[in-house]
């Protein structure tokens, strides 16, 4: 497929540093098996809706974990592409520490420095970052960090669980998977105990103030720190990455209805008896199923696909239902409205970098998430998420990751799909893999 891909201004201005595959977009496939045990169970069910015409669902996944050469690949690094040439800056704009990430105006270069002006002038030296134990951001993080040839420290959190707690073998979880691969690519990883009171004032540090102390110590040793937040989603250039992403995904809609044109039935003749791909009907992916963690990848997409519908020309597809981005959440540790708060600030904080009226654009009607396959816990793999990491490798012969993407499937299996306005024909639906491999081998027994 072909690399060039036209954006509207300002977004094609934005500085990025190319991470992923130079010349590729992220493969898009169909997911055959998938879609017929959609259709044949949801034909089962028809007693409670036989006065509706069924939709037949055609699922298609879009291959984050194939987007770049980089270890692991994964959605951290189209986020990171936007953040590096800061990291690069001489006069960095953002990462001096937790507190400064103020939302960026745009245009007011260098508006949200931290209290250490003059550091700041100096070029950076290290990536900081944390994330849980079996944290794929960090391995992301990691890998930038040795690409650009500065140092990395990584700072991986026992307190935010992540599957440690559930572990049959707590002490491999902290050595295998992501947490070997980190240290593979050389980061100084320090593993932290939840914080405990002080014995003396009682009191108990924040994780921030204890990132706060790490950054501290690196500028004692002369070292001058960029500090990346979880998955960074609160770095204000965070959600830049995934709102290019949707200009990439609309370019693949219409290479793969231009294909379909030229060459409907091609795969006819083949010896293969298990289900083909059903034909790709409008060129669009009506739903948009994406993992929810620290939010900017979901947000992302919802300011791109916003500025895509406001900018794109094509007539033929303006009355067409516009396309549904659901995140399904990962984690129960905070309620939906703390996430629902979370991506509107960080689509509108993309939005107002890409060209959109944020306030006007972007409303919390763009904010569709789903919250019934949390599970037991963060990076805890609940019996259904399980089953369903069992059932993809076994019918598609596509790996998913315990943490995220098999609860982001379990949410399109269990999608009641048909409920639109014009949903009857056929409904195109694409599961976004965002990655996150890496971590299986922390997670044994599966
Ligand atoms: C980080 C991550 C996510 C979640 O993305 P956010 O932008 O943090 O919501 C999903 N899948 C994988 C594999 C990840 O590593």
């Amino acid at each position: 497929m072909s690399p060039k891909l036209p954006l509207p201004e300002p977004l094609a201005s934005i500085s990025r540093h190319n991470l992923l595959y130079p010349f590729l977009f992220s493969p898009i496939h169909p997911l055959p098996s998938l879609s017929s045990h959609l259709n044949k169970s949801r034909a089962g069910n028809k007693s409670q809706c036989q006065s509706r015409k069924e939709a037949r669902v055609s699922l298609y996944a879009k291959r984050e974990d194939h987007s770049s050469p980089l270890a692991c690949a994964g959605n951290k690094y189209r986020k990171l592409e936007y953040i590096v040439p800061d990291i690069l800056s001489s006069q960095p704009r953002f990462g001096a520490g937790v507190g400064s990430e103020l939302p960026a105006i745009p245009g007011s270069a260098g508006s949200s420095n931290g209290a250490d002006g003059n550091d700041r002038d100096r070029k950076i030296t290290t990536l900081v970052t944390e994330g849980a134990l079996q944290s794929n951001h960090t391995v992301q993080v990691a890998s930038v960090a040795r690409k650009l040839g500065l140092e990395s420290v990584v700072l991986l959190h026992k307190g935010t669980g992540g599957g440690l707690r559930s572990s049959s073998d707590p002490r491999a979880f902290t050595r295998t998977g992501n947490v070997q691969i980190v240290k593979l690519l050389g980061s100084d990883v320090r593993i932290l105990d939840p914080p405990e009171p002080d014995p003396v004032s009682g009191k108990t540090k924040t994780q921030d103030e204890l990132v706060e102390k790490v950054l501290e110590g690196l500028r004692s040793e002369g070292k001058n720190p960029y500090w990346i937040p979880s998955g960074a989603s609160l770095h204000p250039l965070g959600g830049l990455g995934y709102a290019r992403c949707a200009f990439e995904i609309a370019a693949q809609e219409q290479e793969m209805s231009e294909e379909l044109l030229q060459d409907g039935s091609s795969s006819a003749q083949s010896q293969d008896t298990r289900p083909k791909a059903e034909p790709f009907g409008p060129a669009r992916f009506d739903y948009i199923f994406v993992a929810c963690g620290s939010g900017s990848t979901l947000a992302g997409l919802i300011a791109g696909f916003k500025l895509l519908e406001k900018t794109q020309r094509q007539p033929q597809l303006t009355n067409a239902r516009p396309r549904q981005i659901i995140g399904i959440l990962t984690s129960p540790t905070q309620p939906k409205p703390y996430h629902e708060e979370r991506i509107l600030r960080f689509a509108r904080q993309a939005g107002s970098l890409i060209g959109l009226d944020p306030e006007k654009d972007i409303t919390m009607a763009d904010v569709r998430l789903d919250d019934r396959f949390v599970g037991s816990g963060y990076g805890v793999l609940d019996p259904g998420t399980k089953k369903t990491l069992e059932f993809v490798a076994e019918r598609e012969e596509v790996i998913l990751d315990p943490v995220y993407t098999a609860k982001v499937m379990r949410g399109v299996m269990g999608w009641d799909f048909g409920k639109g306005e014009g949903e009857q024909g056929n409904v195109n639906a694409l599961f976004i893999h965002t990655g996150g491999q890496s971590a299986l081998g922390a997670y044994a027994d599966l």
